[in-house]
């Protein structure tokens, strides 16, 4: 037999429990605390019981944690409902006491063989019950007698396993209270800005979702998103991400899975950047739009309006105009002669600017959805007049695209995509927005 004795697992596999010892009134964090370092304690330690996943993990898992490690190690992603439901997820593992080995009428062979099996059996249940025995007295020393005092014998000996320690520690300190989910919710609802990284925001939004996931509140995908959606709209430089996650992307997997929102984002993000590293290289230090982007944004916002220019419009028309006067005459101070090189004044151009372009967007943004609202409920866009005077051509995204987007370099490509479909030749392909790209043509 050679596994680790109990002291042998508490010194060197468990770490001490002082990292998570709980006071006599721990914080529903603390509490959940305790079973995420056992847990993290026990996936460092390899564990060859058959069934197990490598990792002695099981031991602390509930069947939900083991369901979620089972699917990931799959592959499967969690909002793939089709997937999920085809899945085989294996039963946790639960060596039980093999008892004394019952010999039969065997041959040699064969007594050698079961012999072997029975020893295997043996000594994983003996390590697994090592292993428990050693989280059971660390689990002891990290919460308060008084906490669990209903599963202690008169002794104050604990009668159960760690994991029903754990769990019976979450069922009572742990329940989530209403103000709790708001608390989580507001935080969930909070916009994005310029304060925080795209991953700080993803990752947050991500935090919110786990710690509301098995509960009567939790955030479903299509609710995140939309969410999340509604964030990117409101800043003026992820207009055009959000308009191909519309066009493009989202078309593709209907609903789409959370994982395939955060990385079209996470690279809408990255090339954001890298084109403002690239400014900044050319000496136009904190510019945050380049005059180009401004006027693409004034020009694609107002080409919504085409075809619907309702008296509201109208009457908002001069108002927008004033501000495309202030856009412009921010425009022109910054690129006179002696503003040339980055100076201090470019900054303050630059958040005036921004402020008047945000301003600007929402009132375009109230007036499409005639609403004056928030853009809540917001309904999906409609394009009636081209955005790119190209004649490229994508199998699953139909015509007028930008420049690096045609059926061979798509990069969203939905099922029997066909590589050389062009405009005149579509192969059987998307015809979306064919109407404005070849208005004479019947679609
Ligand atoms: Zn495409």
């Amino acid at each position: 037999m050679n596994f680790p004795s109990i002291e042998n697992i508490r010194s060197s596999f468990l770490h001490g429990p002082a990292v998570y010892k709980l006071g006599s009134n721990p914080s529903r964090d603390r509490v959940r605390n305790v079973r995420k370092k056992v847990l993290g304690n026990l996936q460092d330690q390899t564990c060859l019981i058959s069934g197990a996943d490598g990792s002695f993990g099981f031991v602390v898992q509930t069947d939900n944690m083991w369901r979620e490690k089972q699917l990931s190690l799959l592959g499967i992603d969690e909002d793939d409902a089709a997937a999920v439901e085809a899945a085989v997820i294996p039963p946790k593992p639960n060596p039980v006491n093999p008892g004394e080995l019952v010999v039969g009428e065997w041959s040699h062979i064969e007594f050698v063989r079961q012999e072997k099996r029975y020893n295997t059996l043996r000594e994983n249940f003996l390590w697994l019950r090592n292993i428990e025995k050693a989280v059971n007295l660390d689990l002891k020393v990290a919460i308060p007698a008084e906490l669990i005092s209903d599963l202690m014998n008169d002794d104050g000996d604990i009668q159960s396993r760690p994991l029903q320690i754990l769990d019976f520690l979450e069922t009572r300190y742990n329940q989530m209270q209403p103000k709790d989910i708001k608390e989580i919710m507001d935080e969930f609802n909070k916009s994005f800005d310029d304060t925080i990284t795209s991953s700080q925001y993803f990752a947050r939004q991500q935090s919110c979702r786990t710690k509301l996931k098995h509960t009567n509140e939790s955030i479903r995908t299509a609710t995140a998103v939309r969410t999340c959606l509604g964030h990117f709209q409101a800043v003026a430089y992820l207009g055009k991400a959000c308009d191909d996650w519309d066009d493009e992307v989202r078309l593709l997997a209907d609903p789409a899975t959370w994982t395939q929102f955060k990385t079209h984002f996470t690279k809408c993000f990255l090339q954001y950047h890298n084109k403002q590293e690239t400014l900044k290289d050319a000496g136009i230090a904190n510019v945050a739009l380049t005059e180009d982007d401004v006027s693409s944004i004034i020009t694609s916002q107002l080409s919504l309006q085409d075809g619907h220019l309702s008296a509201a419009f109208a009457e908002k028309e001069a108002q927008i105009q004033a501000l495309s006067a202030q856009v412009d005459e921010l425009s022109n101070s910054r690129s006179s002669p002696k503003q040339l090189s980055p100076s201090p004044s470019t900054t303050t151009d630059q958040s005036a600017m921004a402020a008047v372009l945000a301003n600007m967007n929402k009132k375009i943004d109230s007036l499409s959805n005639g609403t004056g609202g928030d853009g809540k409920g917001k309904k999906k866009r409609t394009r009636t007049k081209r955005r790119y005077q190209n004649d490229n051509y994508c199998w699953t995204h139909g015509c007028d695209l930008s420049e690096s987007h045609t059926s061979k370099n798509c990069n969203y490509r939905r099922e029997g995509h066909v590589e050389d479909a062009t405009l005149r030749d579509r192969k059987g392909g998307s015809s979306k927005w064919i109407s404005l790209v070849l208005p004479d043509e019947e679609t």
